[in-house]
Formats: C-alpha cells, sequence, structure tokens
C-alpha cells in the first residue's frame, strides 16, 4: 500500500443524503446526512429498527446505488460521480456482499456461485475452481460443493454467499442481516464466521436490526430515521494487518463465455420446457422448411439437369416448322443437313425422321417406333452400340435393307439371348438384317423410351417406310460447345437464307439449362422470402422468451452485478443464450427438415440436401436469435442493481 493510501481511512461518507421520489411526486428523505468513517480492519456494526436505512446506507457503501447529495470516498478516492464499468470494477474488486436472503443463483451449484464473482475478474479458470474449493472447505462445506442451493439449508447457504464474498480477496464484506433468516444457532455460526474473518484484518460491516447480533462488532453504530444517533466507537485494535488483496488478472481478461451461458441458458429454458417449446415453434418450422423446401428444389433441379444433359450439351436442334399451323413451310431436307455440315465448329448432322412400326421376328410382334437416321447418330449423341455396328454411310448411300434395335426391341424380339445380328426382322412386312444393338441410352427425351427405337438408314426409312423425304428435325452436334450460341445463329442465318423465311425453330441445350436454372432462381427466391418471413416470427419468438427470462431472472442479474459484472457482461450473457436458444430451434428444424424432406424423397419426388442449405439454415436462426435477442439483453444489462437485487 502507499502512504497515501495509508493515511486516507478506508470508507469516508460525508452528509451523504438519499432521497426517493415517492408517489404523488413527494420526495421521501430515507438518509439525511449520515457521515461516517471506517478505517480499514474494522469490524461496524450498523444496527437500527426496520425502515430506518441501513440497507439504503449499505448499498452506497458498495457501489449498488449512488446517493442524491454528499461524498463517498474509498480509500481516498471519490466514487460518488463513478460510472459503468468503474462502478462494476469497485463492486468486484472492493466489496462482498452477503444479503439476508443469500442471493445464490438458483439452479447452480454451491461451487459455480462461489467461482462466478471470479469469472467477472478474469481469474483463470483452474485458479477460480481451487480457490472456491478452498474457500468452501473453510467454511465447512466442502463435502457440499456441488449441491444446490435448494439442497441446502439455510446456515449452509448463508456461508456459501460468505465464500463467494471473499471469493475475489475483497477487503471490504457488507453484510445485511445476515442472520435475519436463520435460526439462533446459525445466525450465532454466520456471526463467528464474520468475527473470524475481522481477526485475519479484513473489514467487516455488519447490518442487523438484532443488538445482540451487533455485540460481535468492535464498534456499533446506530441509526435512526436515516441518520447516525450513536456512535460506540472502535473497541478494540484489529488482531492482524489487513489481507493482500487477492491477485488480479485484468479487468476484462475473461468474458462471461458459452460454457458458462449455455448451462445458464439450458435451466432458464429447462424450467418451462413447454412454453420454450411454443416460442420456438417458429424457428423450428421456418428451418424445417426451409430445409425440406430446398432439399425439393435441389431434387427437381438435378433431375432437370440430369434430362437435359442426357439430350447432349454439344446438340443444336433445328425443328421444322416455325410453330405456328397457318404458315407455309418448307421442309427440312437432307440437302438442309450437308449444308449446315459445313458450317464451322459443326461436328455432325443428324437427319431424324420417325414413324411408327411394326416389328416381327418368328412369332413375336412389337410395336414401336421406326427413326431414319443416318450412320453418324452414335458420334452425335455418344451413343455407343453395344453389339455390332451402326448401318454405314454406305448403306445409306445404297438403300440397304439394315436395322440396328435399340436395347429394348432387340430384348423384347430375343427373349431367350440368341444374337440378334445378321437375323432378318420384318419392319412393317419388310425383310430387314440386323446390323447392330444399341447400347442403352435410358430417357433421352423425357418423352418417349430412347431404348425403344428401330434405326434405319434415312434413304431406305424414306423409300420404305415413311415415303416422303420431309425431316422432323435435324441434330447438329458441335465441336467446341462453348461457341455452340455463335454456330446456332450460323445455322439459323443459313437456314434463314436457304427457306427465304424463318420457317423452322432452333434450340439447343444451353437454353434449356437456362430455363431450368431461372425457375430454380425464382423457386430459391420465393423459399428465401417465406424464410425471411417464417425466421422473423421465430425471432419474435425468441425475444418473447428472452423478455420472459430477464423479467424472470432479474433478481440473478442484480446478484451478477453486485458480484462485479460489468453491463457488458450481462448483455454476452443473455445474448449468447439467445443465441443458443435459436440456434437450439434450428437443429430441431434440421432435424425435422430432414425427416420430412427424406420421407417425401422417399414416397414423392426426389430430394437433395445440401450442407450449404442445412448450414445457411442454422446459422440464419443463430443470427436470428443475436439480433431479436438484442433487446432482452440491453434490457438486462441496463437493470439497476438495486432494483434488481430487491424484485421478487
Ligand atoms: P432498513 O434496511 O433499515 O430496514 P431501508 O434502507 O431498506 O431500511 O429503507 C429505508 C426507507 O427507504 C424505508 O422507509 C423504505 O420504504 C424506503 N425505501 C427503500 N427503497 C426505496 C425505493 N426504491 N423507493 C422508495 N422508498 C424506498
Ligand atoms: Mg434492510
Amino acid at each position: 500500500m502507499t502512504g497515501e493510501a495509508v493515511s486516507a481511512p478506508l470508507l469516508v461518507l460525508e452528509d451523504i443524503r438519499k432521497t426517493y421520489a415517492s408517489g404523488g411526486g413527494v420526495a421521501v428523505e430515507v438518509l439525511r446526512g449520515v457521515s461516517l468513517t471506517v478505517e480499514a480492519g474494522e469490524f461496524v456494526a450498523i444496527v437500527g429498527s426496520s425502515g430506518s436505512g441501513k440497507s439504503t446506507l449499505m448499498n452506497i457503501l458498495g457501489g449498488l446505488d449512488r446517493p442524491t447529495s454528499g461524498s463517498y470516498r474509498v480509500a481516498g478516492r471519490d466514487v460518488s460521480e463513478l460510472e459503468g464499468d468503474e462502478r462494476a470494477a469497485l463492486r468486484r474488486d472492493g466489496f462482498g456482499f452477503v444479503f439476508q436472503h443469500y442471493h445464490l443463483i438458483p439452479g447452480t451449484s454451491a461451487q459455480e456461485n462461489v467461482e462466478m464473482p471470479g469469472r467477472y475478474a478474469g481469474l483463470p479458470a483452474a485458479l477460480r475452481e481451487s480457490r472456491a474449493a478452498a474457500l468452501l472447505g473453510r467454511l465447512g462445506l466442502g463435502e457440499r460443493r456441488h449441491h444446490r442451493p435448494n439442497q441446502l439449508s439455510g446456515g449452509q447457504q448463508q456461508r456459501v454467499s460468505i465464500a463467494r464474498a471473499l471469493m475475489n480477496g475483497a477487503p471490504v464484506i457488507l453484510a445485511d442481516e445476515p442472520t435475519g433468516a436463520l435460526d439462533s444457532a446459525s445466525g450465532a455460526e454466520v456471526v463467528a464466521l464474520l468475527r473470524e474473518l475481522a481477526a485475519e484484518g479484513r473489514t467487516i460491516v455488519l447490518i442487523t436490526h438484532d443488538r445482540k447480533v451487533a455485540e460481535a462488532a468492535d464498534r456499533v453504530v446506530e441509526m435512526r430515521d436515516g441518520r447516525i444517533v450513536a456512535d460506540s466507537g472502535r473497541r478494540s485494535i484489529p488482531a492482524a494487518p489487513p489481507p493482500a488483496p487477492a491477485e488480479r488478472h485484468g479487468p476484462a481478461s475473461v468474458r462471461t463465455s458459452a460454457g458458462e451461458a449455455f448451462p445458464a441458458a439450458l435451466r432458464s429454458l429447462g424450467a418451462n420446457g413447454f412454453r420454450t417449446a411454443l416460442t420456438l415453434l417458429g424457428i423450428v418450422i421456418g428451418v424445417a422448411s426451409v430445409i425440406a423446401l430446398l432439399a425439393i428444389g435441389e431434387g427437381a433441379k438435378r433431375a432437370v439437369m440430369a434430362r437435359v444433359g442426357a439430350l447432349g450439351v454439344n446438340l443444336v436442334y433445328v425443328l421444322a416448322g416455325s410453330g405456328d399451323p397457318r404458315l407455309p413451310t418448307t421442309p427440312l431436307t437432307e440437302a438442309d443437313g450437308e449444308a449446315i455440315l459445313r458450317l464451322p465448329n459443326v461436328e455432325s448432322v443428324m437427319p431424324y425422321l420417325d414413324t411408327p412400326v411394326m416389328v416381327r421376328y418368328g412369332n413375336i410382334d412389337h410395336r414401336t417406333s421406326g427413326l431414319a437416321t443416318s450412320a453418324s447418330l452414335p458420334l452425335t449423341h455418344r451413343w455407343p452400340v453395344a453389339q455390332g455396328a451402326f448401318f454405314t454411310t454406305a448403306d445409306e448411300r445404297a438403300g440397304a435393307a439394315v436395322a440396328v434395335l435399340g436395347h429394348n426391341v432387340a430384348k423384347k424380339l430375343f427373349p431367350n439371348g440368341e444374337s440378334p445380328l445378321g437375323r432378318h426382322v420384318q419392319v412393317n412386312n419388310i425383310p430387314f438384317q440386323i446390323t447392330g444393338v444399341m447400347g442403352r441410352k435410358g430417357d433421352l427425351t423425357g418423352s418417349q423410351d430412347t431404348d425403344d427405337w428401330v434405326f434405319v438408314p434415312l434413304s431406305t426409312g424414306v423409300q420404305r417406310l415413311v415415303g416422303k423425304p420431309d425431316l422432323q428435325l435435324i441434330l447438329v452436334s458441335v465441336h467446341d460447345v462453348g461457341r455452340i450460341t455463335r454456330t446456332r445463329d450460323a445455322i439459323r442465318k443459313l437456314l434463314g437464307e436457304r427457306h427465304g423465311q424463318e420457317d423452322f425453330q432452333i434450340r439447343d441445350v444451353t437454353a434449356r439449362i437456362k430455363a431450368a436454372t431461372e425457375t430454380q432462381d425464382t423457386m430459391t427466391l420465393l423459399l428465401g422470402s417465406a424464410a425471411v418471413v417464417t425466421l422473423l416470427v421465430g425471432g419474435i419468438g425468441v425475444m418473447n422468451i428472452m423478455l420472459v427470462s430477464v423479467t424472470e431472472r432479474t433478481r440473478e442479474i442484480g446478484i451478477r452485478m453486485a458480484a462485479g459484472a460489468r453491463a457488458s457482461d450481462i448483455e454476452r450473457q443473455f445474448l449468447m443464450e439467445a443465441a443458443l436458444v435459436a440456434g437450439l430451434g434450428g437443429l430441431v428444424g434440421v432435424a425435422l427438415g430432414l425427416a420430412s424432406g427424406a420421407l417425401v424423397g422417399l414416397f414423392v419426388m426426389p430430394v437433395l440436401f445440401t450442407a450449404t442449405a442445412i448450414a445457411g439454415a442454422v446459422t440464419s436462426a443463430v443470427a436470428t436469435g443475436l439480433v431479436f435477442g438484442l433487446i432482452p439483453a440491453r434490457r438486462a444489462a441496463r437493470l439497476d442493481p438495486v432494483a434488481a437485487l430487491s424484485s421478487e
């Protein structure tokens, strides 16, 4: 200690007045000019009947409350003007409070209650733990460290609260009616304990209305109607020098951590599980529906993409007809195809002319589709032949009666595993020799089963099956998909010139992909807005439970403030709780969303869950908690410590 600090008395009150505005605007003066000096190491009892202003005085001494006028100095430092964090620091490091009703935080163990001020002082966890255990051991509660307040007797709870007051090594203990709620034996124990602390050199201010209790002190100050009416003066000299202040670990090194906020949040939620469940419903439903709907949307998108992909991203479709049946049309011809093949970037051109056919082998009849096309089909469609070979350009030129069977047709006509190669089948009663069987392709267009075709050379098909050479479609494959748009435009220009009008339609898969993604984007936007609305509703739910929680735990907030919690500590704690609550709702929502999405996937349509959607939903839930927890947390942080402590 510095020389100055030794010379200045520890606590000096000068002409302290405290006025409350009572109902009707009449001011009530509760303290009427109190002047009192307490030296370090003194054990002072303040006695007086109920309502004489003792508690008001103690709250001012401990920095919980401020006087209306007068000066108050602690170790020479004027504290009546201290604000916010400085005041919190004074309570945290300077004073230990013991209250009549113990004011332990319900639901947490004796050990945690004692450790609590250490958290706000920034003590490392290990030190906090060992110090709290040592204090509890010393006060005879070593065995009951893990008991909760409601598992302890009044006397035991009061000893826990004394241990808590000693946690940060405060030089001054302020005890307001510490024996008031105890039976005489427990009361005597508590007084003996205070006596012991005084003997170690700690400064004790003991407030009591009981003169017998006051006799334990070295000095008795009597109050009546807000004034000091008697002061016995000091009766003895302290036996030991004041204890060295406990190790400090910086004012703000350790803050309220998730480790503390999480159990606190669960406790306050668990206290009324049904109410919590109801209020979290908004977030749960919001998150669940977003997850499920996004999974459905993704599933649908993937199905569309798969179908579009199967059509071939390297293909340009040239369709005959403008789409308007009233307009005259020039038919698409093989010559058009040959002209297209000469354009740059064009890899192959495949004419397409289909017709219903009846195929027969032996006594098996099969009604299906015939496609008259060119030898380039396997290349254009990237579609391998499974057995034998596709017909050739020579077959085409010769108008040969050859055919290639689709996978399903081959199975149908040759059910016994006999090889179709070289056999003759009747197509519309005309014999065709089979040169090959296609590999399985699956659904190409979404409307026709591509494995159900019989392929014949265009010339043969035109002459023997269809009768006229008008193509329905020309499929063009390109070398460089990146230039497909330019190639498409070149085809349009070429055909427009050849036909003298635009009596055809040109499509490529990029347009379909674009259309599919646009649909998806619209869906995502709709889902997004729905999600925002549900999360807003959920957020209001969170705000609601947090406001209720703040109200229900007002006393706890007061206790924490008395132990030295800064406003920011309280705010952080409630914000964390709000985030945890909302996050919990989010997790339940994810589980529900996964479950319902999976059900849809099993019975209705394909779904696809993405990690991004799940992470995004949980993150938004937590963010909602933080945003909507802000008002309740601010409200908690702004509570007045005295009013909070005296709340029911
Ligand atoms: P004691 O602890 O000696 O019983 P208190 O300090 O609690 O006395 O109260 C002194 C007087 O101040 C009482 O009459 C009480 O009603 C009044 N009082 C205390 N707090 C308030 C308050 N917040 N508003 C109005 N009056 C108050
Ligand atoms: Mg009182």
